[in-house]
């Protein structure tokens, strides 16, 4: 994952909810800007709020009321989605299983 910005009013939201467990994962990099999934100076390969479904080949975010407004212009590109391991993936592979079953 590369770059997700945090906007300010995120970080603002987050501390007033006191939300540590989100703002661990904000880096601040200057300039009154904020990157999203990094913890310890090392970024996640994923977003750290994403969870699988159990039993489901579906995705579901964990922080979706208070979620960064990055994530909240979704649908996004499906290449995004990939690179952000966003939940709607799930979602994505299940509709596309169906079609490719449908065709048969
Ligand atoms: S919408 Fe996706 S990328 Fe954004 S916080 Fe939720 S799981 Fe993470």
């Amino acid at each position: 994952m590369r770059n997700l910005p945090a906007s300010k009013s995120d970080i603002r939201r987050w501390r007033k909810e006191e939300r540590d467990d989100i703002l661990e994962y904000v880096d601040f990099v200057g300039q009154g800007e904020y990157y999203l999934w990094v913890k310890d100076g090392v970024e996640s390969s994923r977003c750290p709020f994403v969870r699988k479904d159990r039993g489901k080949p579906t995705y579901h975010c964990t922080i979706h009321d208070t979620r960064p407004e990055a994530c909240r212009g979704y649908p996004l590109t499906a290449g995004q989605m990939v690179k952000l391991g966003c939940e709607i993936i799930g979602e994505i592979e299940t509709v596309s299983l169906s079609l490719s079953r449908a065709k048969r």
